[in-house]
């Protein structure tokens, strides 16, 4: 990866609330030892990482937007379209009712998954015991790699992945999808905007724009990390032309495989943060 200047603001990041490997606080403080002003925390399907956070920010110049990260789509879809909800304040909003439903979907997708590493003739009785000793624990793909890693099932970490995890592989168990309009209407009622994630890795864009486009949308993630400038130009563009907001981030999982050092490579400039919050206020967003 060219490595860039680092951006002021980086809205698109996950701790291990999701499927990150540091924990809230540690990413709060990379993000400022690198020379971050702003990291929005976008865990999949929780929220649950964001208070520490926000804590971890305290007599700290870094600030924390409050952030979730939903996949959408169609039943039996390869792949989801990710939403994130930024500036979100979602007690007792239909958000939190929706990421309850994920979380206890998402619970019953890690078991299946470990019992398909089961098959496979692992033993995976240990990280089934750390995964149900709390309650919010998550079991992301990272995890279950470095724990095939740690028991020396593969050789190394990437490995799970190419063998075991990915689609189309043994141990892969398709994500359960939100519907598009639900999970807006779900991020608006929490008082945040829409914002359409990394639209440079959608497939097969056009048809899916074209299904999805005259949905109420607030903004695109027009500055992904991924996108090409020719990319980030068309999809600055479409914002322009609706009116909706461009935001922009490096989808962070911590430092490995192609995350390493990844942290405020993508996001937005000063100016371009102020913008956004320009934008926000004409929501009823403060920040
Ligand atoms: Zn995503
Ligand atoms: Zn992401």
């Amino acid at each position: 990866m060219k490595i860039r200047p680092v951006a002021f603001a980086d809205l698109h990041t996950h701790s291990s609330a999701s499927d990150g490997t540091m924990t809230p606080t540690q990413l709060v403080e990379k993000a400022e030892s690198i020379g971050l002003s702003v990291i929005a925390i976008t865990d999949h399907d929780t929220i649950s990482g964001v208070k520490e956070a926000q804590a971890a920010c305290k007599n700290k110049k870094i600030k924390v937007v409050a952030g979730t990260e939903l996949s959408c789509g169609d039943p039996g879809q390869e792949k989801s379209v990710h939403v994130l909800g930024l500036f979100i304040s979602p007690e007792k909003s239909k958000l939190s009712d929706i990421l309850d439903e994920q979380r206890r979907l998402r619970y019953i997708r890690a078991l299946k998954i470990l019992n398909l590493l089961r098959e496979q003739g692992f033993d995976m009785d240990e990280l089934e015991n750390w995964f149900k000793s709390e309650p919010n624990r998550v079991l992301g793909r990272p995890h279950l790699a470095h724990y095939l890693e740690d028991k020396g099932y593969i050789k190394d970490f990437d490995e799970a992945f190419k063998k075991y995890l990915s689609y189309g592989c043994p141990a892969y168990v398709p994500k359960d999808y939100i519907e598009y309009k639900t999970a807006i209407e779900a991020i608006h009622d929490a008082g945040g905007i829409a914002v359409l994630a990394h639209p440079g890795l959608i497939p097969n864009w056009e048809a899916t724009w074209e299904k999805i486009k005259d949905l109420p949308w607030d903004g695109i993630e027009a500055f992904y990390i991924e996108h090409k400038n020719k990319d980030v130009e068309n999809f600055f563009n479409i914002a322009q032309e609706r009116h909706i907001a461009s935001t922009g981030g490096s989808d962070y999982h911590g430092d490995y495989g192609k995350h390493l050092d990844r942290l405020g490579q993508g996001g937005l400039t000063e100016e371009q943060f102020n913008e956004l919050i320009k934008f926000c206020a004409t929501r009823g967003i403060k920040f």
